[in-house]
C-alpha cells in the first residue's frame, strides 16, 4: 500500500487495536463471541447467609466482580453481570435479563450455610427439573472440578435441587462456593487471595464446558 490517507489510518487504528487484544482469535473469530452471564446471588434487601457478620451477598458479588475481571484477558469471551452493586434483582428477572442479552449460559455464585460447622466444601446444584442429558450437568461438572482444582477445597459433588433455574432453558447452574459456617472456610471465603481462587475456578470450568 502506498499511502495511507485519513480515512485509512482511522481504519488502520482500530484495526491494529483489534488485532493486538484480541489475541490468538482472528478476525473471522470475532463472530463467535460467547456471551455468559454470572449473576451473584441474593443482594439488597435478600442478604443471603449471615453468618458471623459476613453476608453472603457481598462474597458472592466480590466473587463475580473477580470472575468479570479475569474474563477480560480471555478472546471469544464476554461475561456480563446481573449485578455490579449491592442491589436487589428478582430470581426469574435474573434470568430473563440471561436470555435477552444472549448468554449461551447462566451462572450463580452462592455461599453457602448449614447447621453443623464439620460440613465444609463446594457443591454445584442443577435444577431438578433438567433431564439427565441437558448441558447444565456437563456445566455443573465442569465448575465443581474446576473450582474445586483450583481452591484445593472439599469436593462435595454436582447436586440437583429445586431451583428458578427452571423458568429458563438456558444451561444453568448454582455454584455453592463454601461454606460460611465452617469456621476454616468462612476464613477462606472472606481472603482476597482466596476469592481469586474461586473466581479463577469459575471461569475455568466454563471456559472448559464452552472448549474455550
Ligand atoms: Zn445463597
Amino acid at each position: 500500500m502506498a499511502k495511507l490517507g485519513i480515512l485509512g489510518l482511522t481504519l488502520a487504528i482500530p484495526l491494529a487495536i483489534f488485532f493486538l487484544s484480541a489475541g490468538n482469535a482472528g478476525l473471522s473469530d470475532q463472530a463467535h463471541v460467547v456471551t455468559v452471564v454470572i449473576d451473584a446471588g441474593h443482594g439488597g434487601k435478600d442478604p443471603g447467609a449471615i453468618v458471623a457478620g459476613i453476608k453472603e451477598k457481598d462474597i458472592n458479588l466480590s466473587l463475580a466482580l473477580r470472575a468479570f475481571s479475569l474474563a477480560q484477558g480471555i478472546p471469544n469471551l464476554r461475561v456480563i453481570l446481573t449485578r455490579t452493586s449491592d442491589r436487589y434483582i428478582g430470581l426469574v428477572e435474573r434470568v430473563r435479563f440471561a436470555e435477552q442479552v444472549g448468554a449461551v449460559l447462566y451462572l450463580s455464585i452462592h455461599a453457602n450455610a448449614c447447621s453443623d460447622p464439620t460440613i465444609c466444601g463446594v457443591e454445584t446444584y442443577v435444577d431438578d427439573s433438567r433431564p439427565r442429558d441437558d448441558p447444565s450437568w456437563a456445566l455443573a461438572q465442569a465448575v465443581q472440578e474446576a473450582v474445586c482444582a483450583q481452591t484445593g477445597a472439599r469436593d462435595r459433588g454436582v447436586r440437583t435441587q429445586r431451583l428458578y433455574m427452571r423458568h429458563t432453558e438456558l444451561p444453568a447452574v448454582l455454584v455453592e462456593v463454601g461454606y460460611l459456617t465452617c469456621p476454616a472456610e468462612r476464613r477462606l471465603l472472606v481472603d482476597p487471595g482466596y476469592q481469586q481462587e474461586i473466581a479463577q475456578g469459575i471461569l475455568q470450568g466454563i471456559l472448559d464446558f464452552l472448549g474455550l
